[in-house]
C-alpha cells in the first residue's frame, strides 16, 4: 500500500514516517504511581505487539513514577500532557522518548516555546495532538461539519507555525474525534496540508465492542488512502484489546505479517450439517498456539465448502454425521464427525 511520504521522527528507538512500517499504541490504564501495575500493563502491552506506550502524568507524583518506570521498561514511553506546561517539562526530563500536548489546553506561547525548548535538549519528540472535543468554538452543537474540520485545521496550523518558527521538526501530528466521518476528513486536510508523521484513530470510541467497527471504518479508510504513520485503537477496557484491534486492522490490510493461524469460517446457512459456530470454536482453541500463519477453513456442508475452502491449508467440510478433510485443495480424509479434531491435531502436527 503507498504511504504518504512524511519526515522521520524518531522517538526513542523507534521511528515514526512513511520509511518504517505503521506503528501500534496504546495506553496504561492504571494510576502511573501504581508504578508496579503499570510497568506490568506495559510488559502486558509489549509482549501484545505495541511499539509506543502512553502514560498519563497529571501530576507531580505521576511524573515523578514516570521517571522510576522509563528505567525499568524497554519500550519508548509517551507521556501524556494536558493543561500543565511543567508537566510538560518534567516528562521530558525523565526521560519521555515523546510527549503529546493538546493545543486547546496549552496555548500560552512562552509556555509552548519552553516545552520546545526542553524537547530539543532531550531529543524528545512531540506529538500535538488536537482533539475535537477541547476546542473552545466546537463546544456549540450545531456547528455545520466542514466548518468543525477548518476549526481544528486552522487551529494545527497555527500550534505548528510556533514549532517552525523555533526550528523543531521532531512531530507528530494528530485531530482527534469520536465522529468517524469527521476524523476521516480532518486527517485527510492534515496530510494535505503537513509532511509530518501522523498518529490516527478515533477517541472515546467506546466498548470494544461497540468501538471496532468505527475504529476499523476510520483507521482502515485513512490507512488505504497512504495516510497515518501510527495508530492507536482507544478502547474502554483491557489496553491489550486495542493492540489486538489494530494488529488485525493491519493484518487485513497486508501492512502487517500474519504470524499466527488464521481461521475462515463459512456463515452457515440451511445446508449446514454441524453446529458450525461451536466446532469453529473449538478449532479456533486447538489452533491458539500454532507459531505458523496456517490457514484454516470451517465449512457447514459439501456443497460449496471444498470449493470455498481450496484456498486454505486445512479444510473441514462437515457432512452428515463426518467430515471431508482438505490439505491445500487436495482430499485428505474422511472422519467421523467426533474425530474430527483428533484427526485435524495429526494433520495440524504435521504441517
Ligand atoms: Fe451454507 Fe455450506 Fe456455504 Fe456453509 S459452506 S454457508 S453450510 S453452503
Amino acid at each position: 500500500m503507498k504511504r504518504r511520504k512524511t519526515i522521520n521522527v524518531k522517538v526513542g528507538s523507534v521511528v515514526i514516517g512513511s520509511n518504517s512500517p505503521v506503528v501500534i499504541q496504546s495506553m496504561t490504564k492504571v494510576h502511573t504511581t501504581d508504578i508496579a501495575r503499570c510497568i506490568k500493563q506495559i510488559n502486558q502491552l509489549v509482549e501484545s505487539g505495541c511499539q509506543l506506550v502512553r502514560i498519563a502524568v497529571p501530576t507531580s507524583a505521576d511524573t515523578a513514577a514516570f521517571a522510576k518506570i522509563v528505567q525499568k521498561v524497554k519500550v519508548p514511553l509517551i507521556a501524556d500532557i494536558h493543561f500543565s506546561p511543567q508537566r510538560a517539562i518534567e516528562a521530558i526530563e525523565a526521560g519521555a522518548a515523546k510527549i503529546r500536548i493538546n493545543p486547546g489546553n496549552i496555548k500560552n506561547r512562552s509556555d509552548i516555546l519552553r516545552i520546545i525548548d526542553a524537547a530539543k535538549l532531550n531529543r524528545t519528540a512531540i506529538r500535538v495532538g488536537v482533539n475535537e472535543a477541547s476546542i473552545r468554538d466546537l463546544k456549540k452543537k450545531d456547528i455545520p461539519q466542514t466548518k468543525r474540520v477548518a476549526l481544528m485545521l486552522s487551529e494545527m496550523k497555527k500550534y505548528i507555525r510556533i514549532f517552525e518558527g523555533r526550528r523543531f521538526n521532531q512531530i507528530v501530528l494528530s485531530a482527534k474525534s469520536s465522529d468517524t466521518v469527521r476524523t476521516i476528513e480532518i486527517n485527510r486536510l492534515l496530510a494535505e496540508t503537513f509532511d509530518y508523521p501522523i498518529h490516527i484513530g478515533l477517541t472515546h470510541a467506546g466498548l470494544p465492542q461497540d468501538a471496532q467497527i468505527p475504529s476499523a471504518v476510520a483507521i482502515g479508510t485513512l490507512l488505504a488512502e497512504g495516510i497515518g504513520d501510527t495508530i492507536r485503537v482507544s478502547v474502554a477496557g483491557e489496553p491489550v484489546k486495542e493492540v489486538e484491534i489494530a494488529k488485525q486492522i493491519l493484518i487485513s490490510l497486508k501492512m502487517l505479517e500474519n504470524k499466527g493461524p488464521e481461521i475462515i469460517v463459512c456463515p452457515t446457512c440451511g445446508r449446514a450439517e454441524v453446529n458450525v459456530v461451536k466446532l469453529a470454536e473449538k478449532i479456533k482453541k486447538l489452533m491458539k498456539d500454532v507459531p505458523k500463519p496456517l490457514n484454516i477453513a470451517v465449512m457447514g456442508c459439501i456443497v460449496n465448502g471444498p470449493g470455498e475452502a481450496k484456498d486454505a491449508d486445512l479444510a473441514v467440510c462437515a457432512a452428515k454425521g463426518k467430515a471431508f478433510l482438505y490439505l491445500r485443495g487436495q482430499k485428505l480424509a474422511v472422519v467421523k464427525e467426533s474425530e474430527i479434531l483428533t484427526e485435524l491435531k495429526k494433520y495440524l502436527n504435521k504441517l
